[in-house]
Order: structure tokens, then C-alpha cells, then sequence
């Protein structure tokens, strides 16, 4: 399992990645500011692979969502508008073909990327996780309480 947080010290602005998490000793100490955070690796975590508390900060509220590649989409559809414009006064038929192929090529995307598990109070995201049947996607409910 993979998890990725914000340094918890408020100061600083480190994001840091640490895996396999199962194997981690407990605390951690911060590449920018050195300061050492515990990180809290359950029983769950190291038997099933499947976050029950967030390891940073212990809360046990956490969400499912897609692990979309925000970048990548955007540039699909950067490319895709682009071009559409070009072809639109050079080859109508073309411009429709690149923006159906800009649609189609999202939706793939949208079905081949994993899902990441999220802390609703320090935002941590936990991929290559098994994923814990209670966690829900993100609710704006729960997510006001923080
Ligand atoms: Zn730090
Ligand atoms: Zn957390």
C-alpha cells in the first residue's frame, strides 16, 4: 500500500509518499522541515491491505474516489479543443472526429485508473489498497464536519 499526505507540521508544505506502508516503523521524519510525525499502521493495514483509520491522523471517516489523472484529462481535452478548431475551418468532418476521439479516449481513462482511498479530515490518499467495503464515495456532508 501506497500513502501519500501533507507534511502534518501546519508550517510546512512537504508532501510526502511512503510505501510499502505496511512495512513502516511508526514515525516518520519529514524530508523538508525533519520534523518526526508517528504514523500509525494498523492490524487491518498489515494483514488485508485495508485502511480502517487514516495512518497520519487516526480519523476513521474516509472516502473511495477514481484515481483520475487530472492532468492527463486535461491535456485530452486541451489537444482535442485545439485541433477541433483548426479542423472546423479546414475539414468540418475531421473536427467531429477529434472531438468524438477526445470523448472516447476520457472514458477509457475513466475505466482503466484505479481508486485511492481518502481521509476526510487530512486529505491522505491510500492507493494499492484492498478497499474497505465501508468507505463510500465522498460525501459533502461529512466532509463540512471537517
Ligand atoms: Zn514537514
Ligand atoms: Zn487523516
Amino acid at each position: 500500500m501506497q500513502v501519500r499526505y501533507h507534511c502534518p507540521n501546519s508550517e510546512c508544505v512537504a508532501i510526502i509518499e511512503y510505501e510499502p506502508l505496511e512495512s513502516s516503523p511508526g514515525s516518520i521524519d519529514c524530508p523538508r522541515c525533519k520534523q518526526t510525525h508517528p504514523l500509525n499502521v494498523s492490524e487491518s493495514m498489515v494483514r488485508e491491505k485495508t485502511v480502517d483509520n487514516c495512518a497520519v491522523c487516526g480519523n476513521r471517516e474516509l472516502f473511495i474516489r477514481k484515481d483520475f489523472p487530472q492532468k492527463i484529462g486535461f491535456a485530452v481535452v486541451l489537444v482535442a479543443g485545439l485541433s477541433s478548431i483548426y479542423f472546423f475551418r479546414t475539414n468540418f468532418m475531421l473536427a467531429y472526429i477529434v472531438l468524438a476521439a477526445a470523448v472516447v479516449i476520457d472514458l477509457l481513462l475513466y475505466f482503466v485508473i484505479g481508486k485511492v482511498t481518502t481521509c476526510y479530515a487530512c486529505r491522505a490518499e491510500y492507493r494499492k489498497s484492498v478497499l474497505n467495503p465501508a468507505h463510500e464515495g465522498f460525501d459533502l456532508a461529512t466532509s463540512e464536519k471537517y
